[in-house]
C-alpha cells in the first residue's frame, strides 16, 4: 500500500506550519528516509505567476520555507525552483509571490528554470517524444513535488504530477498546449513529462486551496491541511477526494497509475493521519466547458462546438503588458493597434487567462455552452 498523510495546519504562520510539514513526513516514515547528509534536493514549486501569495495560485513561501529548514535539518542542501507559466516572468514571480524572499530566510539557494540551461530527454510518451527539461531536475539527487491545492480550467485539478510542466523552461510549455489543446491530450502530456522525471517525495500545500477559475483566476479556498507521499500520483488521488472530485476523473492520476507510474486508485493507498471525508471541502469547479467535450467534437460540427466558451481581451483592462503574446501557443493574440484574439487561430487552451496578470481577458460562454454545463452539472 502505498501511503499519503493529510495534517492539519490552521494557518501560514511559521511554526505550525513547520510542525505540519514535519508532522506529515513523520507519518510516511520521516525526512531522513528519503533525504541522506550531503544530497542535494530540489523544491519543484508552483510560480506559475506573479501574484501575492494570498491570491492562492502558488505555493506559498511559508510552506517553502518549512521544508528547506526541514531539509536542512536533515543534513541536506535545499534548492529551490521553478519557471512561471509566462516566458520571462519567473525571476518578477518568485519576487511577488514571497518565496524569494523565504529561500533567504530558510538559507536555501533559489534557481531560475528559465536560465540553468536545458537537458534534452528522450520518452516514449502518449503525445511528447522529446523534453528540454531545467538542468537542476535531472542533477539533483531528490525531486520534489511542492504543488499548491488547486482546480484548473483544462485538466480540472492541478496537483504533484501537473506540477512538474515547470521543469520545462522557456517558450516550451506553449509548444506543448499546442500540440495537447484538450483535457484528454494534455493530461497525457502532463503525464509523459512526469514519466521522465523520478521524484521522491511530494508535499502539497493545501492551507489555502484555490477553487472555480484555477489554476490562476480562482478563488481563495481554506482547506487547512498538508498532503504528503513518497508517490506524487498516490498524493493527487487522495488531495483531488479532498477537493470534492471522484480521483477517477481526474486524467493525470488515471493515465499515471494506468502506466505504472504511481499508484492512482484510492483502493491501494493507506491514508494517514486525518481521514479524507473530515477535511473534504467541496471546491467549486470549472465553469469553462470545451474541454469537457470529445477531441473530435471539438474539431468537428464546423467549429459549433469549439465557440461553447471563447476568450476575449477587454481593451480597457489590457496593460499591454506582452505576457498573452508570449504565451500563447497558436500566436493568436495581437496587441496592436488594440488588442485582439483571431478566434480562428484560438485552440482555446485558456493559457492567456490563466496568465494575464490584470483579469483583461475574459472567458465566454454561449447559450449552447450553458445548456451544456448543466447537463454535465456544471455551474453556468
Ligand atoms: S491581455 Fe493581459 S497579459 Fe495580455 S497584454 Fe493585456 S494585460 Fe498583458
Ligand atoms: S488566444 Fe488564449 S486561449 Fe486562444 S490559443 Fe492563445 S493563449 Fe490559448
Amino acid at each position: 500500500m502505498e501511503k499519503v498523510s493529510i495534517v492539519k495546519c490552521e494557518n501560514y504562520e511559521h511554526d505550525n506550519v513547520k510542525n505540519a510539514v514535519k508532522k506529515s513526513l513523520d507519518l510516511i516514515g520521516g525526512l531522513k528516509k528519503f533525504v541522506k547528509p550531503g544530497n542535494t534536493v530540489l523544491l519543484k514549486v508552483n510560480v506559475i505567476i506573479g501574484f501575492p501569495a494570498e491570491r492562492a495560485a502558488t505555493t506559498h513561501p511559508a510552506v517553502v520555507r518549512a521544508m528547506a529548514e526541514l531539509v536542512k535539518e536533515a543534513g541536506g542542501i535545499p534548492l529551490v525552483g521553478d519557471s512561471s507559466g509566462a516566458y520571462g516572468f519567473t525571476g518578477k514571480s518568485l519576487e511577488m509571490c514571497g518565496i524569494s524572499q523565504a529561500v533567504k530566510e530558510a538559507g536555501a539557494k533559489l534557481v531560475n528554470f528559465e536560465s540553468t540551461g536545458t537537458y534534452s530527454v528522450n520518452v516514449n510518451g502518449k503525445i511528447l517524444k522529446n523534453l528540454n527539461i531545467a538542468k537542476p531536475v535531472i542533477d539533483c539527487d531528490v525531486l520534489v513535488s511542492m504543488p499548491k491545492m488547486k482546480t484548473h480550467q483544462l485538466t480540472k485539478y492541478t496537483g504533484a504530477v501537473k506540477n512538474f510542466y515547470g521543469v520545462i523552461p522557456g517558450t516550451g510549455k506553449a509548444a506543448i498546449h499546442r500540440m495537447a489543446p484538450s483535457e484528454e491530450s494534455l493530461s497525457h502530456a502532463v503525464v509523459d513529462i512526469y514519466s521522465a522525471l523520478k521524484p521522491g517525495l511530494a508535499v502539497m500545500d493545501g492551507i489555502v486551496g484555490m477553487e472555480g477559475e484555477g489554476a490562476t483566476n480562482g478563488t481563495p479556498i481554506g482547506s487547512k491541511v498538508i498532503v504528503s507521499s513518497a508517490d506524487c500520483v498516490a498524493l493527487d488521488a487522495v488531495a483531488s477526494e479532498v477537493m470534492g472530485f471522484f480521483h477517477g476523473d481526474i486524467l493525470s492520476t488515471r493515465f499515471a497509475h494506468e502506466q505504472g507510474l504511481g499508484v492512482g486508485v484510492l483502493d491501494e493507498i493507506d491514508v494517514l493521519g486525518e481521514n479524507i471525508r473530515d477535511v473534504r471541502v467541496d471546491y467549486k469547479k470549472s465553469r469553462y466547458i470545451s474541454y469537457k467535450l470529445p477531441e473530435f467534437l471539438r474539431k468537428s460540427m464546423f467549429g459549433f462546438a469549439e465557440n461553447v466558451s471563447s476568450v476575449e481581451i477587454c481593451a480597457d483592462e489590457c496593460r499591454t503588458c506582452g505576457i498573452c503574446v508570449k504565451s500563447c501557443p497558436a500566436d493568436a493574440i495581437t496587441l496592436e493597434p488594440d488588442p485582439f484574439i483571431d478566434q480562428k487561430k484560438c485552440i482555446k487552451c485558456y493559457c492567456c487567462h490563466e496568465l494575464c496578470p490584470n483579469g483583461a481577458v475574459k472567458l465566454n460562454t454561449s447559450f449552447l455552452g450553458k445548456i451544456l454545463l448543466k447537463k454535465l452539472k456544471y455551474e453556468s
